[in-house]
């Protein structure tokens, strides 16, 4: 069985999110979705919120996928998370340039401490690119219109949160 680890702060989650979900479905026999816990970026949605979020669209996805995902909040280190949940592959989504030097980064160090799990990019379909939990959050704050970009259980518990 293959397994692969699909870790983020999910602040909300995306459609940009869900896209990469979709397409790892080809790759992978188990998707386990790593929610880290982040404090330092200051989450919107608590741990909780975020991984019920993910577990209300799991199902759905994994009768339209045929893959079993779990979610899988975390703390410690990413390979570690990966070797915890048995995952050779850790999966990763690439936008923008922005994203690339950061990666990088992280696939390079990671090498150093388990140089078995391999790291692969997705790209999300063009309408989903764009899309970045940090900017819808800033447009919901706004009163913006984010109906585009997360699904509407989303939609709505950023309504919720912010008081809309
Ligand atoms: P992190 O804090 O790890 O960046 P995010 O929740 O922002 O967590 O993103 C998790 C993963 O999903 C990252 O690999 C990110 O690049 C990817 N991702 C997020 N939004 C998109 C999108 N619109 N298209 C492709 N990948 C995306």
């Amino acid at each position: 069985m293959r397994i692969g680890l699909y870790p983020g702060t999910f602040d909300p989650m995306t459609l940009g999110h869900l896209d990469i979900i979709k397409r790892a479905a080809s790759l992978v026999d188990r998707l386990v979705i790593g929610v880290a816990i982040n404090r330092d970026k200051g989450p919107l949605f608590s741990l909780e919120e975020r991984v019920a979020m993910l577990e209300a669209e799991s199902a759905r996805l994994s009768v339209e996928t045929g893959m079993e995902i779990r979610v899988h909040p975390f703390e410690n280190l990413l390979i570690e998370c990966a070797r915890d949940v048995g995952a050779g592959l850790i999966l990763r989504g690439l936008r923008a340039v922005a994203d690339f030097e950061y990666e990088y980064q992280m696939v390079g160090m990671n090498r150093v401490l388990d140089n078995s799990i391999e790291t692969v990019f997705l790209m999300a379909e063009a309408r989903h690119q764009a899309i970045a939990s940090k900017l819808v959050k800033e447009i919901a704050r706004l009163g913006g219109d984010v109906a585009s970009f997360v699904t509407p259980a989303v939609h709505a518990a950023l309504r919720a949160k912010l008081g809309r």
